[in-house]
């Protein structure tokens, strides 16, 4: 079992930057007044930084020359305007922290709700081919990421380009010579910045494919933690763990590494900033073209554009990680789900002429999972409306594969299915699914109580109803006998249950569908003899009267069926009664008495 995931694996659809650009503008379009006054607060605040050292000038060179009767006459209206404007630039502030990071949070809770919604869109061919801890980490990691970036993204880039831009300017306006240095100290500085960039980003990725192997080590082990404990396999999974855990604690190293030199190369550029303004204004100074008060405030401008330029060069990290997100997300969003209804489709019932009787066909049919290993070759079967059909043959031999095309979980490749004659692809998939319904081995009980289990069946059902559906899979004497009865909660996955309440719990699902078609993929294989036992008796009672599809090694239930086909490398080798089935003494033939003795 793999503990790292190889992210690069993954098929993905292109997306181009643009679309990308395009689509993240989008997520903004809601929240435009809020996005508008978020800027709005940004140039009120990047404004009032600027403008202190442009007061200080003011004060200490024009208006502190004064008698001191007049300064003091005038401090309160200073204090009023110094106030005023700083209860402004407060206010901004707090509006920037607060609705910003709502809006933030706002659009992230858009995205995830459109990833949710495509996760749900998306077909099993999808799920196949993706790993789910991987689609757990972009709803969850990738999508703070790009909150990050909505919100601190423009606002910050304006901020810090206002401030920049707009020191650069008064400190020409101070000194020129001074200021071209500067300027080329600080290009030349942004530039090895960027450069250590392309450091920063191999390590983020590492970090993200590692963090991502310890959630799948975890979920791995969690989700199988029945296996582990009963195989004793606790060592080997913690060792496992420990393997994943330690690759990451090596990359977060890296990038320690990696940080230690981004700030201290920020403390240099600090360093070099100021030495040029003492050593250099000196100079200017001696030279007479400076005046030493006009020093000070030139000190005071080169702070102010320090801080946004470390915070521009930061937020190319931020930038980097919620593009990289944004483009994984776009490029979920972007998948075409490989089974979808052809627009304009009627319903099955429309199509089939106001009812669906239920007969199905196989014509013809191959497929494959991966495109290249053909799992059905040339699979025909013909199932009259109504009647039962037991599949049979080797396990690997294509009967699940043959029952997951009918209700479309994946598209024929070559060849047709079709119910009443129509085809499965020319309906709406909702209708055609609404149609059928499945009992498998492994049952999936969600969290929550016994009763919304059931009623998964047919959402708004009443409890009547869901009792009704209970009694007739035999198991509403058991919900009742539970402390509190249908409200029960099952427990993860349905812990607090054997397997046959479980099976019968599907079972109950299924009768509240009231399907025209019954797919049983050997449904009581997992049961003991007992259990078996008494659920084939619902399931007979289930499949009365509706087109059944049955994957079974049981005899009884083979037996019983109007029609057994042998299924075999993809194809149907051999079809009819028991009976003449036995009397050609072919493959069934030989099956059977290998299967059942003589
Ligand atoms: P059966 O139900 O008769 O035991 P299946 O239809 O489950 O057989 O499997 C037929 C073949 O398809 C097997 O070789 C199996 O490995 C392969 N297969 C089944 N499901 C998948 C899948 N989701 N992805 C890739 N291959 C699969
Ligand atoms: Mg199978």
């Amino acid at each position: 079992m793999a503990t790292a995931i190889d992210t690069s694996k993954e098929t993905h659809a292109d997306v181009a930057a643009a679309e990308v650009l395009r689509r993240f503008v989008g997520y903004y379009k809601p929240y435009k007044a809020l996005f508008f006054a978020d800027l709005v607060a940004a140039c009120i605040l990047a404004g009032v930084d600027l403008a202190f050292p442009q007061l200080l000038n003011f004060f200490t060179r024009e208006f502190f020359t004064e008698s001191p009767s007049v300064i003091l006459g005038s401090l309160g209206l200073i204090a009023l305007l110094f106030i005023a404007l700083y209860a402004a630039r407060t206010g901004c502030q707090w509006f920037i922290t607060y609705w910003g990071h709502v809006m933030g949070a706002r659009m992230e809770a858009d995205m995830r709700r459109d990833l949710f919604e495509q996760y749900q869109r998306l077909s099993f061919g999808y799920y196949d081919r993706h790993n789910t801890a991987v689609m757990m980490s972009k709803i969850t990691t990738d999508l703070f990421d790009i909150s990050e970036l909505a919100h601190h993204g423009p606002e910050n880039l304006f901020i810090c380009t206002l401030k920049i831009v707009g020191s650069f300017v008064l400190l020409f306006m101070i000194n020129g010579p001074l200021t071209a240095i500067m300027l080329v100290v600080t290009i030349v500085m942004a530039a090895l910045s960027f450069a250590l960039n392309y450091w920063r980003r191999r390590i983020f990725r590492e970090n993200r494919e590692r963090m991502a192997g310890i959630n799948a080590a975890v979920q791995d082990s969690l989700g199988g933690i029945r296996v582990v404990k009963s195989f004793g396999g606790e060592d080997a999974e913690r060792e496992k763990f420990r393997a994943a855990n330690e690759a990451f604690l090596d990359t977060k190293n890296r990038s320690y590494k990696f940080m230690g030199a981004f700030h201290g190369l920020n403390s240099l550029f600090t360093g070099l900033l100021y030495t040029i303004v003492v050593v250099g204004g000196g100079y200017f100074v001696a030279a007479g073209t400076l005046a030493v008060t006009d020093l000070a405030i030139y000190a005071l401008y080169v702070g102010i554009f320090m801080a946004p330029v470390e915070q521009l060069i930061n937020f190319t990290e931020t930038l980097q990680k919620g593009y990289a997100g944004f483009r994984r997300f776009i490029e979920v969003l972007a998948e075409r789900p490989d089974v979808a209804t052809k627009p304009g489709a009627p319903t099955l019932a429309e199509a089939c002429g106001g009812e669906v009787r239920g007969a199905v066909d196989y014509r013809d049919v191959t497929f494959s999972y991966d495109g290249t290993h053909p799992v059905l070759d040339g699979l025909t079967l013909s199932i009259p409306a109504g009647t039962s059909v037991a599949l049979v043959g080797p396990s690997g031999g294509g009967k699940t594969t043959t029952c997951s095309l009918l209700p479309r979980f994946y598209d024929v490749a070559a060849g047709a299915v079709t119910i009443d004659g129509v085809d499965v692809r020319d309906v709406q998939l909702a209708s055609l699914r609404e149609a059928i319904g499945i009992v498998q081995q492994d049952v999936y009980l969600f969290g929550g109580t016994v009763g919304e289990n059931i009623a998964y069946g047919r959402p708004g059902a009443t409890q009547a109803e869901i009792e009704e559906a209970a009694r007739k899979a035999n198991i509403h004497e058991f919900i009742c006998s539970l402390p509190d009865g249908y409200d029960t909660l099952v427990g993860e996955r349905g812990a607090r249950l054997s397997g046959g309440q479980k099976q019968r719990i599907s079972i109950a699902r299924v009768f509240l569908r009231d399907p025209r078609i019954l797919i049983l993929d050997e449904a009581t294989s997992a049961l003991d003899n007992e259990s078996e036992h008494a659920i084939q008796a619902s399931l007979a009672e289930l499949s009365r009267g509706r087109t059944t599809i049955t994957i079974a090694h049981r005899l009884s239930t083979i037996r019983n069926a109007s029609l057994i086909a042998v299924v075999e490398d993809g194809r149907v080798l051999e079809q009819g009664t028991h009976d003449e089935l036995l009397a050609r003494d072919g493959v069934y033939a030989r099956y059977y008495r290998m299967q059942f003795g003589d």
